[in-house]
């Protein structure tokens, strides 16, 4: 498979020309039709839903793209509530996934009506202390631990923070019991940037096996499961997105095999997907500053780290572009870098692309999810402009590019 761009080169080197680079540019088509594949592969499910994981691009536009296409929100912090409130996504169309929370963000939680979902069995006094009692609907984010193994980013459960683990899990919903919880629901989150269906399937496998548990041995029956998000996404060109049709079908046996026959038809269905919702629609679009000979080759962009921290940050792979270079152009390898005083700063390293000259625009896929949102101000680095390609074609500047007195704003001089 070749890596498309969001529009043809000719637009794209045009808005580069007209909008201050580096900035980033989501393709609303794109997310559009995505979501709906998403949701047609599951419409046998009942209520199924994606709550979006909002951290992978936090941008009002870009959520609300994602709500008329019926998804849900997935927040870990206040800010993400309050984001998710003020684009219309309120009640339990929030699931409020956190861990190390502060009461006041459970309070929040509380007062808009979402699911909270508890990252520890001691959080169930933390949230009764917080709101003075505990909500109708409570959830619970379950760590398998030795019983399944992590895949490469997220790693081993047994070493993850998060999640009430085996033996806790019973208590935990008897306490709830106690504490007057009358609607349940149960989550996991153990894979991350995952391509193989398999592992997804697994997940699906668990959680039914364990709502059959709490109806056995509590007499609960849940109304949903969550399984969290952690579908990946193909960096590399040669890579094979995973196919929601095949995910579908095998949960789907698995719901007949195990859900039905205990009885618990009509337990819903519900993920929390984020990278796999606009990675791929969203690119970095970023000018060629420098083109420098060392002990190596360097191309100097515009973009650096803070745009795009990935590469940086995991050794992740994004497929770079360059624009205006036709079939068969010379090639180089060479470093492409940033301008942070971090030797780490490099979105490719002894990569053969087009030979580059100063001017020459780039792109940078798959920016779309973990991009701008993991963006900072590390020497002094502001904040790059996010633009939404609409479906009619026209582009839209949907967040602002950070100035001088943003960074200054929080200064006493
Ligand atoms: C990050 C995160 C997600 C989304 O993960 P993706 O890999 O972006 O799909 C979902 N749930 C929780 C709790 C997360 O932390």
């Amino acid at each position: 498979m070749t890596k498309t761009l969001p529009t043809t080169e000719q637009r794209l080197t045009e808005l580069a020309h007209e909008l201050p680079t580096p900035f980033h540019l989501y393709d609303e088509r794109g997310i559009r039709e995505n979501a709906r594949a998403f949701v047609q592969a599951f419409a046998w499910a009942p209520g199924f839903r994606n709550y979006y994981a909002v951290k992978a691009a936090p941008t009002p536009a870009l959520l609300r793209i994602l709500a008329e296409e019926g998804c849900g929100a997935d927040c870990s912090s206040l800010p993400e509530l309050e984001l998710a409130q003020r684009v219309g996504i309120t009640g339990e169309s929030i699931m409020f996934t956190s861990n190390d929370t502060p009461p006041e963000e459970f309070r929040r939680a509380y007062e808009l009506g979402a699911v909270i979902n508890l990252d520890d069995i001691t959080h169930i006094q933390a949230l009764e202390d917080a709101v003075g009692g505990l909500p109708e609907l409570l959830s619970f984010r379950y760590n398998p631990g030795p019983e399944r193994t992590g895949n490469a980013i997220i790693g081993n459960p047994v070493e993850a923070k998060y999640g009430v683990t085996s033996d806790q899990l019973l208590d935990c919903y008897r306490a709830a019991q106690a504490g007057g919880v009358r609607r349940f629901a149960l989550h996991t989150m153990v894979a991350s940037n995952e391509l193989d269906p398999a592992f997804i399937i697994e997940t699906a496998r668990m959680l039914f096996t364990l709502a059959v548990r709490l109806k056995d041995e509590l007499g609960i029956e849940l109304e949903f499961v969550n399984l969290g998000g952690g579908i990946g996404i193909p960096y590399r060109p040669e890579q094979q997105a995973m196919s929601y049709q095949e995910v579908s079908d095998s949960i789907r046996a698995l719901y007949d095999s195990i859900i039905k026959p205990a009885g618990l038809d009509g337990l819903r269905l519900s993920f929390e997907c984020g990278r796999v919702m606009t990675g791929p629609y969203g690119v970095l679009v970023s000018r060629v500053r420098h083109v420098t000979r060392k002990y190596k080759d360097y191309v100097g962009l515009d973009a650096c780290m803070a745009n795009l921290m990935r590469p940086a940050m995991y050794g992740s792979y994004h497929h770079i572009t360059v624009l205006n270079k036709g079939e068969g152009a010379p090639t180089q390898m060479v470093d492409v870098t940033g301008s942070l005083c971090e030797n780490n700063d490099k979105f490719a390293i002894d990569r053969d692309l087009p030979v580059m000259q100063s001017g020459d625009v780039v792109v940078i896929h798959d920016a779309g999810a973990h991009g701008h949102s993991m963006g900072f101000n590390y020497n002094g680095k502001l904040r790059s402009a996010e633009y939404l390609l609409r479906e009619d074609g026209g582009v839209e500047m949907i967040r602002r590019a950070e100035t001088l007195d943003d960074l200054f704003a929080t200064l006493s001089f």
